[in-house]
């Protein structure tokens, strides 16, 4: 195929090459790559039809679905930004992101059309409101919308450097921040690298099949939905992200390959069923987003039975940035609990508060420069002075360190680490030291203030159903496992975690009560 400069290059390109392949699969409904193309020049023609003009945005609050990416795609055509909302987001959020983006339009799936009728004078922007799945008469439905117009080139130019997509930041620890990504954001992480050497985990042919089971407003979701598409391979659609049902897509559709979150993970590989699903097509499981316990990686490796990889990246590096392939998943390694090596093309270093590049083995922020790098955040132009900085350098928020043979070791967020007498702890080592507790089904770390130690490690544990260990056990067992400095000094017990959509522990919601009238220095 001809190199191509924008997406909307990449889809008319599979629609000549691919034809009547599928490109996405939902809920038993198939779009050809060649209908993909028509359709998507469709919604171009009816956006321009409602009025949208080029950068102007469009939201949509809604599951995920095939016609979410006819719109995202559409979209693009139009030169018109899709920004998709968190639908986990409560209303006064909601309307804050869509009137943020001032979008004249809003596309709502049948699950939240009551929301949105409740919110809609809170929309001054919104224009059109939009059906994906009918259910609200006072609004009009898409598949009729869309079908109303032809499915000519609607003829918009687009550049390499327009926004092809504004995805929100999961929100682990602040607000949301809106991420601008452009079209030679996605080209550049997909293109990068000699493709002849290209490993297996990274090759795609269009055979293959993909599961988007991850929300489409996180990159894991969209941004891996483009991915199948930019490769021909065959997308299908989670409308969410359901233990049980996500067993039967490897049963029903033959998934051969998949991006989940180690949450994500947990749920589908403790499903009791899980040890009798023939995953004997699945070749490689990529996961990444948070942390993984060493526990819950060695019980997947042992069920799904195929290739893992781990991937490390941000919202503002359009994915992964960062990965770990089948060969280093071997336990003992200490690679292993490493992220993995810098994807082609990206260049990674580890940085000291001035910006200088520290040597190996030594901790400090990880920074990234490359192509991939976000355009900028939407409408916060000192966060986004701040991330990217005036040297193309991004800085991620992330602790971590390298070694000699480029591999990168993710600490934490630079944010939640604990600073307890001058030592520097980062609790995702200490929350998957609390996993290897027999009886402990997951756990958060926090710092909590202390008089004598500046800041003191807790522990927030939920326990496997009828186990009993007590605090002591616990605290006892994670001393054998880690340096005192680093074990709990207390455990609390939880039914469960405060998690956001992706999965991460929202460890701000656990420590905010500790610190209460209290200043928490964050480095
Ligand atoms: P916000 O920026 O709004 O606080 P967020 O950072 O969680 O939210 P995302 O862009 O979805 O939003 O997530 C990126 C972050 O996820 C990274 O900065 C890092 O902290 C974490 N992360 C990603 N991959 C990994 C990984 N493999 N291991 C550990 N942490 C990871
Ligand atoms: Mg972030």
């Amino acid at each position: 195929s001809t190199a191509a400069s924008t997406l909307v290059d990449v889809v008319r390109d599979r629609a000549q090459t691919l034809g009547s392949a599928t490109a996405y699969e939902f809920e038993g409904r198939v779009t050809s790559f060649a209908e993909f193309d028509r359709k998507t020049d469709q919604v171009a023609n009816a956006l321009r039809a409602l009025g949208l003009k080029p950068h102007e945005r469009i939201a949509y609050f809604g599951k995920n679905s095939d016609s979410y990416f006819e719109l995202l795609v559409g979209a693009m055509k139009a030169n018109v930004v899709m920004a998709p909302v968190n639908w986990r987001l409560a209303g006064p959020e909601v309307a804050f992101i869509v009137e943020d983006c001032r979008a004249p339009a809003l596309f709502v799936g049948p699950e939240f059309i009551t929301m949105i009728r409740d919110i809609r004078d809170q929309l001054p922007s919104v224009r059109h409101i939009i059906t994906t799945e009918g259910g609200a008469p006072e609004w009009q439905d898409y598949t009729a919308w869309r079908d109303a117009q032809s499915a000519d080139d609607p003829g918009v130019a687009i550049t390499p450097q327009d926004i092809a997509l504004q995805l929100y930041t999961s929100g682990t620890t602040g607000k949301p921040k809106g991420a601008m990504l452009s079209h030679a954001n996605f080209l550049n992480l997909v293109n990068t690298g000699n493709p002849d050497e290209k490993p297996d985990w990274n090759k795609w042919s269009t055979d293959d099949v993909s599961l988007i089971a991850m929300p489409i407003f996180h990159i894991g979701g969209s941004g891996w939905g483009l991915m199948s598409l930019y490769h021909g391979a065959r997308g299908v659609v989670a409308r969410e992200f359901d233990p049980t049902k996500i067993l039967d897509f490897f049963e029903q559709s033959g998934i051969t390959k998949l991006f989940m979150v180690p949450a994500a993970m947990q749920f589908v590989v403790r499903q009791p069923r899980a040890r009798q699903v023939d995953f004997s097509r699945l070749k490689y499981m990529l996961y990444g987003a948070s942390p993984i316990p060493a526990a819950l990686l060695k019980e997947c490796i042992d069920v799904f039975k195929c290739g893992f990889v781990q991937m490390y990246g941000m919202t503002e590096t359009t994915g992964t940035i960062i990965a770990l392939p089948p060969e280093d998943h071997i336990e003992g390694l200490e690679r292993m609990r490493s992220a993995g090596k810098p994807l082609p093309g990206i260049e990674v270093a580890i940085i000291d508060v001035d910006g200088r590049p520290l040597p190996p083995r030594q901790v400090g922020e990880i920074a990234t420069r490359s192509g991939s790098n976000m355009t900028g955040y939407w409408n916060l132009p000192e966060a986004t002075a701040r991330t990217l900085g005036k040297d193309g350098w991004l800085r991620t928020g992330d602790a971590g360190y390298m070694d000699e043979d480029g591999y990168v070791y993710i600490h934490d967020r630079i944010k939640d680490m604990i600073i307890s007498g001058g030592e520097n702890i980062y609790p995702a080592e200490v929350e998957s030291a609390l996993c290897d507790h027999p009886d402990v089904a997951e756990a958060a770390v926090i710092g909590i203030p202390d008089d004598k130690w500046g800041e003191a490690v807790k522990a927030i544990v939920v326990m496997k159903p009828g186990k009993r260990a007590t605090e002591t056990d616990i605290i006892n067992f994670t001393r054998t496992r880690i340096a005192g400095f680093k074990t709990p000094k207390s455990v609390d017990f939880l039914d469960a975690l405060p998690r956001n959509p992706s999965g991460k522990i929202l460890r701000r919601n656990l420590r905010d009560p500790y610190w209460a009238g209290k200043d928490r220095q964050v480095n």
